[in-house]
């Protein structure tokens, strides 16, 4: 091959070629340096018949300057990326560059020089090169490590050096990580388990795509189940890549992880260093990584030798990324496994409908574990209706919670308080003139966080102290907070049981690895009573006294009223419910409602999901919502209201005419000015056959905005703000 296409890292740039000078060797998936004017770019080589470009007269080719030594990327990965740009109406490139997220990786590796003994025996030592002989024994890492682990300083080891008695070993910069061991611990597993597991691990030995939705219970052992996949594929030399939702949730994981295979896997989060994720990107695409754990990112990763992937909490929102390439982890998870020819497992204790109704049209294998482990059973699940039990005045939690909260503390059991909103109030208002205080660049409340005495925007981050008196009126001392947010409820909880050990949990205050382990083990070792927090408590911790789950407002998630919404607060009060009664002592959940007769609470409390999905199901049918029809976003926004007005207008006027879909708008985003930028919407409401794609590349392709101009297509949108 003498000449390439290549596939660069600028959406403007497209596609362009190359010669192949002599001596050097490139195949398609081969990442490349390539001169561009003055500049050089990255590329990656691609299969010229699948990239449109204009044909470039061969005299015109400039060579290839350098491959980089990195593997070249293997035909499925790029198989995905073209599948993820086309579904999801992204540009290619911007696909590429999460697969080539670590620049430091590209580089290939360095070196670096170690130190060990030489086994020489001197007669006569100092005391401290007599105690760093002793400490170092079967180590070798660089001086500054071998210092930490004998107690001495740097000085004295260069001295050891000198004297030869350590010497020096180039190795390369990142160093190997340990092996996970398939038979590290003998897994007891029950009868469903076993069963469960063993279909997984036959998928696995067997080879070629096969998805699974492993629908289990909260605390019936699912992770127990899709581990012997793993161990099977790490028998076989393969990798495995485990998705996991929110990254800082996985320590109670990391645990049960390294007791079943010996060691902890490999990490790829957002906040990983650059030095770690060098690291981790190339042993990922030397074969070397055997289990990934991580976030929705790790997706994209060039693993060299896929066995398996696994979606934990499959449910889970966050699995859709809300900007760049709005792709949804789970379902390319899926579409990933296809190309690889893998088994793919999605795990979860309340499947999103989508993934229930593949399952139920056979195309998804659904392996159920009806019951807890160890023979914990379901927590009872009451009503209690705000409107017939009201909390006193200017409280939140109804006296039959209170009382309840005060039978577990007597009797050193915990309780845990689940209400979905960060911060003190969700809004502050002027008693004197009304006026509500908000964000100046967002359609957004200012929400009070007393813990850190200012007024904060979720959506932008703009945040003031609470001033003493009314921006709008001047009146002094006259702001008050409405409604409640967590640390209100912690308020609560401290005047109604001030001998109650208070924990809060919510994104401001677990936002390090660090501090969530540091909740666990407190909650863990009982020096925790109550648990107050937003979604972060719903899922993943098993706390066995645990006995009681109060949900402090169960009609907050459907406000609003989003096509999920009744799906999602289903999740969230099952998913948090599951938290009460893992142990021996049964659990008691109480949901404080003023819509009890609404679908989703009455199912919740009859315990019938089924009654549930099927209500939902049919509803969704109606109106040819996902799975039956599709939908797609169009967010026009620009700093300029008229700009982004008349821009989105533009949109609208030229709407295509076709049987299979209907278009709603433009009309102003519900969240109509956002960090600064206002923002018009046009939704599209498509049959399942139709084209979508194609409609909305063949309707966009035409129009040149300028650059103030955005416009964000968004396919399968789970954000309708
Ligand atoms: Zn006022
Ligand atoms: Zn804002």
């Amino acid at each position: 091959m003498n000449r390439v296409r290549l596939l660069v890292f600028n959406a403007a740039l497209g596609v362009l070629d190359y010669r192949v000078p002599p001596g050097m060797s490139v195949e398609p998936g081969s990442i490349v340096l390539a001169p561009l004017g003055p500049r050089q770019i990255l590329g990656i080589v691609w299969e010229a018949e699948r990239l449109d470009a204009k044909e470039v007269p061969e005299a015109k080719l400039r060579p290839l300057m350098e491959v980089l030594p990195v593997p070249p990327l293997r035909a499925p990965l790029r198989r995905l990326i073209e599948w993820t740009a086309d579904y999801y109406c992204a540009p290619l490139s911007a696909v590429a560059r999460m697969t080539l997220s670590s620049g430091a990786a590209l580089k290939g590796g360095g070196t670096t020089t170690e130190y060990r003994l030489t086994g020489a025996e001197p007669a006569r030592l100092t005391p401290q090169r007599a105690a760093a002989l002793d400490a170092l024994h079967g180590e070798q890492a660089t001086i500054r490590e071998l210092a930490e682990i004998a107690g001495v300083s740097d000085g004295v080891l260069r001295g050891m050096v000198g004297a030869g008695l350590l010497e020096p070993v180039v190795v390369d910069i990142d160093r190997p990580y340990p092996r996970a061991l398939p038979d590290f611990a003998e897994p007891d597993l029950s009868p469903d388990q076993r069963a469960a597991a063993e279909a997984f691990v036959g998928a696995v030995e067997q080879g070629g795509f096969a998805p699974f939705l492993l629908d289990g219970v909260t605390g019936s052992g699912k992770t127990e189940c899709y581990f012997e996949a793993v161990a099977a594929a790490l028998r076989a030399g393969q990798q495995v890549l485990v998705l996991l939702p929110e990254i800082a949730l996985t320590e109670n994981f990391l645990r049960r992880f390294e007791a079943r295979f010996g060691v902890p896997p490999v990490l790829w989060h957002s906040s990983l260093k650059s030095t770690e994720r060098r690291r981790a990107w190339r042993a990922i695409a030397s074969g070397e990584a055997q289990v990934v754990v991580g976030a929705r990112s790790a997706l994209f990763l060039p693993y060299a030798r896929m066995g398996l992937i696994v979606v934990d909490e499959a449910h889970e929102t966050s699995f859709k990324q809300d900007d760049g390439v709005r792709y949804n982890a789970r379902d390319v998870a899926v579409i990933r496994a296809r190309f690889e020819q893998v088994p793919v497992i999605l795990a979860s204790a309340t499947p999103a409908l989508e993934s229930m109704q593949l399952a139920e049209a056979g195309i998804y294998r659904r392996i159920e574990l009806p019951a807890r482990f160890g023979g914990a059973t379901l927590p009872h699940i009451d009503i209690l209706d705000l409107r017939e039990e009201p909390p006193e005045r200017g409280r939140w939690l109804a006296p039959r919670l209170v009382a309840e909260m005060k039978t577990r503390l007597e009797r050193g059991e915990q309780s845990l308080l689940f209400l979905n909103r960060r911060a003190y109030a969700p809004l502050t208002l002027c008693r004197h003139c009304g006026y509500r205080l908000q964000c100046p660049n967002c359609t957004a409340w200012l929400v009070e966080h007393r813990l850190s005495r200012r007024l904060a925007c979720h959506h932008c981050g703009h945040e003031v102290p609470v001033p003493e008196a009314c921006p709008e009126c001047g009146t002094p001392d006259c702001l008050v907070a409405c409604g409640p947010g967590v640390e209100r409820i912690a308020d609560e909880v401290a005047e109604l049981l001030p001998e109650a050990r208070v924990a809060l949990v919510t994104s401001d205050t677990l936002n390090t690895p660090e501090k969530v382990a540091e909740f666990v083990a407190a909650a863990e070792g009982k020096l925790v009573d109550v648990i107050i927090g937003t979604q972060l408590v719903t899922k993943g911790y098993h706390f066995p006294e645990l006995t009681l789950v109060g949900v402090v407002d169960a009609d907050l998630g459907l406000e609003g009223g989003d096509l999920r919404a009744g799906e999602r607060t289903y999740q969230q009060i099952a998913q948090v419910a599951g938290r009460a009664g893992r142990g021996e002592k049964p659990g008691e959940v109480l949901i404080q409602t003023r819509h009890p007769e609404a679908a989703v609470i009455a199912a919740l409390a009859a315990g019938d999901r089924d009654a549930f999905y099927s209500a939902e199901t049919e509803s969704r049918r109606e109106a040819g919502a996902p799975p039956f029809g599709r939908w797609a976003a169009i967010i026009v926004s620009s700093e300029d209201e008229a700009e982004a007005r008349d821009a989105a207008r533009a949109i609208g006027g030229a709407r295509p005419d076709h049987p299979d879909v209907a278009i709603l708008g433009p009309a102003p985003a519900p969240m109509a000015l956002l960090r600064g930028r206002y923002r018009y919407r046009l939704l599209i409401n498509a049959r399942r056959s139709a084209e979508l794609q194609k409609i909305i590349g063949q309707w966009l392709g035409r129009f040149q905005f300028p650059a103030s101009v955005r416009v964000n297509i968004d396919v399968d949108p789970y954000s309708f703000v």
